[in-house]
């Protein structure tokens, strides 16, 4: 299979290399989706804000590993403190260390909701710890997720993720549990209830009807996975306050926006706190860890080992080494950062709006610091200004567009996921030339779809 925007000759060598893979490595990749259908594009390596592919390709790089890369590729500092730590310490501890000490305490310091918590693996993993201290410490049954999240892929959160509510035999619908893959049991989505993301009324509407069985609402506080969706203002409040009144928890999913929006992530950058927020991605700064923790009198039970959490690999040397030089870094140079994420993330989004403006595109792009979408409007696509939820992105947004735009983009060097409810991340060693060529891109790549 080969993309039709791209052709056979493109990635030559990548499907071949392809090819090999998938002859032992079921669909050639480890983790559903990286690639679309047909863009077999194979990793030769990264450099900063910058990766190549195996054809010789050079890119600028708004994928970043799907966000964990917020250095860019190979950040010195944090390689050479990993390769340190594990000269120092081994590679797995084993015991308590004094690595444990150092991150929580750069952690809970940066973190203004979290007094204590817990390291895992990976954000699935975080995620599901979360939802388990909350039923243990609610005793109740239901979670609340919003369609078109997504918590990663354990069977009790790979719901109502990208649903394919649009076909006619679904409507007239309202979001319900649908599972994400064959395979999960439907009892799981007996423990699920879906509400409607910025929608204060379905979620109303679930507590007045289930109040006293939802355990939490888990939400990633800005929607980073049916494109970038911002909470309008006073939802996040509207949240903490319903979930309060009902004396359910309030968990926020910052696997992508934690240690990216601000150090403290969404909590500190929107000014609300949750009860339990779950990390992981830029926490490693592409080195494999997760986390979750919230309020003392909450991790309690976790303290008190009244609920199961464990793992062999939680709290290895490399993990631990890797987010004390990350959270060092964020601490110590927090500022400076920032303006790097906050002021290029910015122009790049003005750009790209003045690119398609130009080229009489219609479009939103929308965002918040160093993580942001751009979704192009159908021919007949609602007149919004804004996207405030999954059904939102989907009834407004153009596939045959934005794949057209992507590959135009991906053939001038500029890389950003080819899925259409994905999102752009940018890093700090995204440069001033690296913006301009990226905006210079835009405009010819806007022209070139506009034709
Ligand atoms: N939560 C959110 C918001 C995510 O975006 C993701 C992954 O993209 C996850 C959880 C799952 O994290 P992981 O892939 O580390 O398991």
């Amino acid at each position: 299979s080969t993309d039709r925007l791209l052709g056979d000759a493109y990635f030559a060598q990548s499907r071949q290399l392809f090819e090999r893979i998938s002859r032992t490595i079921a669909g050639g990749e480890s983790s559903y989706a990286r690639l679309k259908k047909g863009l077999e594009l194979c990793f030769d390596h990264g450099e900063g804000s910058h990766f190549w592919d195996i054809d010789g390709h050079e890119y600028i790089d708004y994928s970043l590993g799907y966000g964990p890369l917020i250095f860019g590729h190979k950040p010195k500092r944090v390689i050479q403190a990993v390769i340190e730590a594990i000269e120092r310490y081994g590679t797995i501890s084993t015991f308590p260390y004094e690595l444990d000490a150092e991150v929580g305490e750069l952690f809970t310091e940066l973190v203004p909701g979290v007094d204590l918590l817990r390291f895992a693996n990976s954000g699935t993993e975080a995620t599901m710890a979360a939802a388990r201290l909350a039923r243990a410490y609610t005793g109740r049954p239901k979670i609340v997720q919003m369609e078109g999240a997504y918590h990663g892929w354990a069977d009790t959160h790979l719901w109502s993720s990208h649903p394919d509510v649009w076909r006619p035999q679904l409507r007239p619908y309202s979001p319900r549990p649908i599972p994400g893959s064959r395979g999960i049991p439907e009892v799981y989505g007996e423990a699920l209830l879906i509400a409607q993301y910025n929608d204060r009324e379905s979620l109303e509407r679930l507590f007045a009807e289930h109040g006293n069985e939802i355990a939490a609402v888990l939400v990633e506080p800005v929607q980073c996975n049916s494109g970038v969706i911002l909470p309008e203002p006073g939802y996040l409040e509207f949240l903490r306050e319903i979930t309060r009144s009902y004396g359910a928890l309030l968990i926020f999913d910052e696997v992508i926006t934690g240690f990216r929006l601000a150090p403290g992530g969404a909590q500190e950058r929107l000014g609300v706190i949750p009860d339990i927020a779950t990390y992981a991605k830029a926490l490693g700064a592409g080195f494999p860890i997760a986390a979750f923790g919230g309020s003392r009198e909450v991790m309690q039970l976790e303290a008190t080992n009244q609920v199961m959490h464990g793992g062999t690999y939680t709290a290895n040397v490399v993990a631990l080494a890797a987010a004390r030089a990350v959270l060092t870094e964020m601490k110590t140079r927090r500022d400076e950062l920032w303006a790097v994420l906050n002021g290029f993330g910015e122009r790049v989004r003005e750009g790209l709006r003045e690119a398609c403006e130009a080229a009489g595109l219609r479009c939103i792009v929308q965002g918040i610091g160093p993580v942001w979408h751009i979704f192009f409007a159908k021919p007949d696509a609602p007149a919004l200004d804004r996207i405030r939820n999954y059904r939102e992105a989907h009834a407004y947004t153009s596939i045959d567009i934005y794949d057209r735009f992507n590959r135009a983009m991906l053939r001038r060097g500029v890389y950003f996921h080819p899925y259409h409810l994905e999102r752009w991340f940018i890093s700090t060693a995204h440069s001033e030339s690296d913006v301009q060529a990226t905006l210079q891109a835009a405009h010819e790549a806007a022209l070139e779809v506009a034709q």
